[in-house]
This record gives C-alpha cells, sequence and structure tokens, in this order.
C-alpha cells in the first residue's frame, strides 16, 4: 500500500510484522521520466529485428524457470498466495514469455489485389510506441507478464506500474526481464494512484488490471487522449449446477474456486446457482468440500487458502456475512495473518450487497434456480460478467440453454478460475472494457494496421 507520507510498503499477509519493502514513491514525474527513456529505447528494440525480440523474450522464460522456486517464494511471502498455486504461476509465466517469444516471426499483415490497375496493396500491423502497464497484487508475475511479453513481442517498450503491495515481486520480475533485454525497453516503476495516473497521460498504448472504479477511470483518461486502452477488471462469477451433474465433482470444483487463494482473483466463484433438485444435494456437498479446503500458512504445499491481503479485506471478508444464513465458515481466526474462513451463506434477499458487489474474499451465496431459463437470468443479475462455470453431463444444455449466459468466458464442467494464456481473456459490463487480453488478441491490441497501396513508378 501507499500511505500518506507517500511510502509504498509491503507485508507478509500471514505475518504483517514481516516488512518485505518501505519505499518512498518515486512521484508522478517518475512515470513521465520512464515513459521518455522507453520513448528513446523503443525504435532500436523494433529495428533490431525478429530474431533478436524472439531470443531475448526466449532468454526470460528460461531465466524465469531457473529463478522458479525463489520467484514462488517471494509471492508466498510479499502476496499470501499458497506456495503450491505460486508455483503454478510461476511455471505459466515462463510459458507465456515462451509462447510470445515465437511471435515475432508471425505474418503482420497481408496482400491484397488493388482494385483497379497494376500495383499491390499491403497490410502492416506497426507497434504503438511505449505501453503501460499497470496491474493489481494476485497474480504478480503472470498479469505483468501476459502484458509485457506481447507488447514487446509486438515491437512496443513497456513501462509496467504494478500494485504497491506486489512491488518487491515487480522489481524481481523487473530485473530478469532487464538481463535479457536491451536497456530502458522494460522498466517496472513502484507506485500507487499518482505515478498509475501518470503512466495513462504519457503512454502510448495502456492495459489496466484491477478494480472497476480505478479501470474506468483509466479508460476515460485514456481515451480522452485518444489513445488505445483496455482495462480487465471486476468479477462476481456464478456456478451454474444442473440436477444431473456429477454433484461431488461439481462440489469440489466449485469449493476450490470459492476458497482457493482466499477468493483473491477476478475469475472466483460467489454465487452458486442450484438448479431445481440439484440444491439439497448440492448443499451438503459443498459445505463438506469447502470444510475440507485446507487453510493456513500459504509457505504450506499442502495450503489451498491463505490470508487476505490486508486487514481492510479481511475486514470487507470478515463483514460480508453478517445478518444472512451461514452454512459453513463464518469466522474469522485470530491473526497473526489476515485470514477469513471458507464461507457458503444462502436465504441473501434480493438487493443484498453479496449479490451486486465482489467481496474478493472467500465467500459465496448459495442460490435456488426453478429450471435453466431462471439460472440465466440470476447469473445476469449482477453488474459484471467475466466467466460462468457450468456443472452439468448435458452438453446440449450447456451450449444451447445457457447461451443467453452474458459472461464473457463459461467453462464447462470446470472451476470458474484458471485460465488458458494463448485465448483471448475478459469479460463483459463491469468486467471488461476495450479489446481481449492473451493469445493473439494480445498481438493485435498492442499493434495499430497500417495500409501500403505500391504503384508501378510510371503508372498511370
Ligand atoms: P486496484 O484497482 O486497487 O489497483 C490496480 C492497479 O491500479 C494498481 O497498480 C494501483 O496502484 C493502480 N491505481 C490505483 N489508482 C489508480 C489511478 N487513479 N490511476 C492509475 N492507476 C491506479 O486493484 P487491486 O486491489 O490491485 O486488485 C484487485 C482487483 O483486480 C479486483 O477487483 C479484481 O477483480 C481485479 N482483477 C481483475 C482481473 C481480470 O483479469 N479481470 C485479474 C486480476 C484482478
Amino acid at each position: 500500500m501507499t500511505d500518506t507520507l507517500s511510502l509504498i510498503t509491503s507485508h507478509n499477509p500471514a505475518d504483517p510484522s514481516d516488512v518485505l519493502l518501505q519505499i518512498p514513491a518515486p512521484g508522478a514525474f517518475a512515470s513521465i521520466e520512464a515513459v521518455e527513456r522507453a520513448r528513446d529505447a523503443q525504435p532500436g528494440w523494433l529495428l533490431g529485428g525478429a530474431a533478436a525480440r524472439s531470443t531475448a523474450l526466449g532468454a526470460v522464460a528460461a531465466a524465469i524457470d531457473t529463478a522458479g522456486a525463489e520467484l514462488a517464494e517471494l509471492a508466498v511471502r510479499e502476496v499470501g498466495k499458497p506456495l503450491t498455486e505460486a508455483r503454478a504461476e510461476v511455471a505459466r509465466t515462463a510459458a507465456i514469455w515462451r509462447y510470445y517469444a515465437q511471435a515475432p516471426y508471425e505474418p503482420v499483415g497481408a496482400v491484397h489485389e488493388t482494385a483497379a490497375g497494376p500495383g499491390l496493396l499491403l497490410t502492416r500491423r506497426r507497434p504503438h510506441g511505449v505501453a503501460g502497464l499497470i496491474t493489481p497484487w494476485n497474480f504478480p508475475f503472470a498479469i505483468p507478464s501476459w502484458k509485457a511479453a506481447p507488447a514487446l513481442a509486438a515491437g512496443n517498450a513497456v513501462v509496467l506500474k504494478p500494485a504497491p503491495e506486489a512491488t518487491a515481486c515487480a522489481r524481481r520480475l523487473a530485473e530478469i526481464a532487464q538481463r535479457a533485454l536491451p536497456e530502458g525497453v522494460f522498466t517496472a516503476l513502484p507506485g500507487g494512484a499518482p505515478e498509475g495516473g501518470a503512466l495513462v497521460s504519457a503512454a502510448d498504448v495502456v492495459s489496466f488490471t484491477g478494480s472497476t472504479v480505478v479501470g474506468r477511470a483509466v479508460v476515460r483518461d485514456a481515451t480522452a487522449r485518444g489513445i488505445p486502452v483496455q482495462a480487465e477488471m471486476g468479477g462476481l462469477n456464478a456456478a451454474i449446477v444442473l440436477p444431473d451433474a456429477d454433484i461431488e465433482q461439481a462440489a469440489a470444483h466449485i469449493a476450490a474456486a470459492i476458497a482457493g487463494y482466499a477468493g483473491q482473483k477476478c475469475t472466483a466463484t460467489s454465487r452458486v446457482v442450484a438448479v431445481g433438485s440439484a440444491l439439497d444435494p448440492l448443499r451438503e456437498a459443498l459445505c463438506e468440500a469447502l470444510r475440507a479446503i485446507p487453510v493456513g500458512d500459504p509457505a504450506d504445499p499442502a495450503t489451498v487458502s491463505g490470508p487476505l491481503i490486508d486487514e481492510r479485506a479481511r475486514d470487507r471478508a470478515g463483514d460480508a456475512w453478517h445478518g444472512l444464513d451461514v452454512l459453513t465458515g463464518g469466522t474469522v481466526p485470530d491473526g497473526p495473518g489476515w485470514y477469513a474462513a471458507p464461507t457458503l451463506v444462502e436465504n441473501v434477499p434480493a438487493g443484498h450487497g453479496l449479490l451486486h458487489e465482489e467481496v474478493f474474499g472467500p465467500i459465496a451465496a448459495l442460490l435456488p434456480a426453478d429450471d435453466v431459463a431462471h439460472a440465466v437470468r440470476l447469473t445476469n443479475s449482477v453488474p459484471y460478467g467475466l466467466v460462468t462455470s457450468v456443472h452439468t453431463a448435458d452438453l446440449d444444455a450447456a451450449l444451447c440453454g445457457l447461451d443467453g449466459l452474458d459472461t464473457g468466458m463459461i467453462r464447462i464442467n470446470a472451476p470458474s478460475t484458471g485460465v488458458d494464456f494463448h485465448l483471448p481473456f475478459g469479460g463483459a459490463k463491469a468486467s471488461s472494457l476495450g479489446p481481449r487480453e492473451q493469445g493473439r488478441a494480445a498481438l493485435e491490441f498492442y499493434t495499430a494496421g497500417r495500409t501500403y497501396t505500391l504503384s508501378p513508378t510510371g503508372a498511370t
């Protein structure tokens, strides 16, 4: 967090007395300077050619693999990510860099016939210049990487402004990347809102991930400057369980999506919609599965649900179930560490905050639906539209009956959490604004199209 003295402080959420880092925030002008340095470095990076970019991105991937154990431990200590999940995030981060290391060799355009007369028409995609990347703390290596790697592959330079809570992780990622990349091409600039705002005012393209309230302001400011912008924001995701589902498997997937990493994922499940006769067996199986989730020290490889990121987040999760029918959980263990028990509630009145606002903690509401159409209406009845998980043996129902879902991603017989980095990622409504991230979609976002007309000399 950044405090009133403009210090950036990052704590271990499992042991708040363990302070990883306390440094002065560099201030808004530092963002402007970082963008200027990146702008000077970018043409050389682009003109250095596809092979140099591919080799450099591949070297970043290899270095992340080499440092894997140390990076995972850093994520455990700085953002409280359970060790097994932190290892998976680091492995995915290396895979992201490796995937985009091939991108510089991909075609960047097409050749067309002219409508009339001799000559050729060419399309070609070119980088924007300097990409300003603003990221949250919950995926401290993967999210900065799935923005930076495609931006760099396409020939942009990048300035990353990570969340203050993940400053040590971002610094370490930058050290690794900078060893493989030319000077000035990748900068990680610590800071909070002032540094992030200044980055939006100076970059040539902006990619944001974080809360909806900040994301909308970033999109507004970037759009006012006329630069491309994308924002991935909050979620309030539902899991729909049909009566024919494998209830045990559905309960295991949903429990992991509610409580994994203490629910601190934009793709976490926070509403469970049980259709018809699925309600009673699901209630029982889900309570059992949530009680079986190992909660505790994130450094223990068996832990699935660790601490919340800070005291405010723990209090928000701890307050969310007050006045509701708690089926399981509903406790806040004594510290040290900012923990909340995995919690399931039911009979939540329409209009209750839990059904409209993201808590970002390990809590979900169980909601009955009369039939599939009712389940779709309930799922769509929130401001967000990121991802829905559907649990059924009936693919017709999953593909056709649930076609009216308004979320950007649908996962069938899988937890709502978990993404493949080579396909587009994003949602609808208050969850996303602008083009998709990841996969080829990211390469499009970090480039602009140009059309060339080639006429033979002497043609009339
Ligand atoms: P946040 O919005 O508080 O901060 C995100 C980033 O924006 C940080 O780097 C922060 O310093 C910066 N920032 C804050 N104010 C700013 C301003 N005025 N101008 C520019 N930058 C500013 O979010 P957080 O608490 O770090 O992360 C949690 C949120 O992120 C949750 O809402 C979660 O759903 C969301 N999230 C979404 C996705 C997704 O892909 N949809 C993925 C992960 C997290």
